[in-house]
């Protein structure tokens, strides 16, 4: 069964064309790679699936576990199962980050239909997994991501994964400016997530996640297109010989 099913999507943001012509199917449970030079669409891609209001779909659908969520605003999509981790995720000043993690938790779960946790049992899961992901400072009195290092931003975002249990996690350069132990726990959080029920997107340019995740399918973008598929092993050709000659396609 398809997890989620891109067809003919083009995409737009202001005047400018971004995606054309995605035709994309998941299947549940696999792990999909996206690969591709910088300015390929990735995140476009990435952040039009998660409904980003800066994005315009001029054409096609997007339909996720058998709903079409072309028109979806971010939280029903959220709702039915879907999680962007951030390549770059934004600061907000004034936004207490407990608060809001247990806020968003309790509006998916709301969503899903499903009870909601007393504040004692949300903080043992909150400490649990601030522990999984070797969070060391108390990140109680901090805001979303203000003032955290890089390698920090991505474990707030996996903090966020595990509070969120969706059914298909996207991942935009998850690994991407962490250091060789950021991505060891990084890594084991994705792999903690990636049950068999589970599915995942995962952009990249680097094997070394993929230590964590077995891909099942790989695809290389070019210029806002679909420009190969293929399996594990198209990614390790790519990481080895670059986009060149993909490029010419
Ligand atoms: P990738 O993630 O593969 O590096 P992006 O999806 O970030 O690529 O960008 C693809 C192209 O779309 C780039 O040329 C980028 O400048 C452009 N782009 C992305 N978002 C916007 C936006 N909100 N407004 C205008 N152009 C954008
Ligand atoms: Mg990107």
């Amino acid at each position: 069964m398809n997890i989620l099913s891109i067809k003919h999507l083009s995409v737009s943001a202001g005047d400018k064309q971004i995606l054309s012509d995605i035709n994309l199917d998941l299947i549940a449970g696999e792990t999909t790679v996206i690969m591709g030079p910088n300015g390929s669409g990735k995140s476009t891609l990435s952040n039009v699936l998660m409904g980003h209001p800066a994005y315009q779909v001029d054409s096609g659908t997007i339909t996720f576990n058998g709903i079409d969520i072309t028109a979806a605003k971010p939280e029903e999509r959220a709702a039915l199962g879907l999680f962007l981790a951030w390549q770059q995720p934004r600061e907000i000043a004034g936004l207490d980050l407990y608060p809001f993690l247990f806020d968003a938790h309790k509006a998916l779960r709301t969503g899903r239909n499903k009870s909601l946790p007393t504040v004692f049992q949300f903080k043992e899961k909150l400490d649990q997994e601030t522990a999984a992901l070797q969070v060391k400072d108390d990140w109680s009195h901090r805001n979303l991501n203000q003032g955290f290092s890089g390698g920090e931003k991505k474990k707030a975002e996996m903090l966020q994964l595990a509070l969120s249990d969706p059914l298909l996690a996207i991942f935009d350069e998850i690994d991407s400016g962490l250091d060789v132990d950021a991505l060891k726990v990084v890594g084991k959080a994705m792999k903690r997530f990636k049950k068999k029920n589970k599915s995942a997107l995962v952009v990249t340019h680097y094997l070394r996640i993929l230590k964590y995740l077995k891909a099942d399918k790989v695809i290389v973008m070019a210029k806002g297109k679909i420009v190969a598929s293929g399996g594990p092993e198209l990614a390790e050709r790519l990481e080895k010989e670059g986009f060149t000659d993909i490029e010419k396609l």
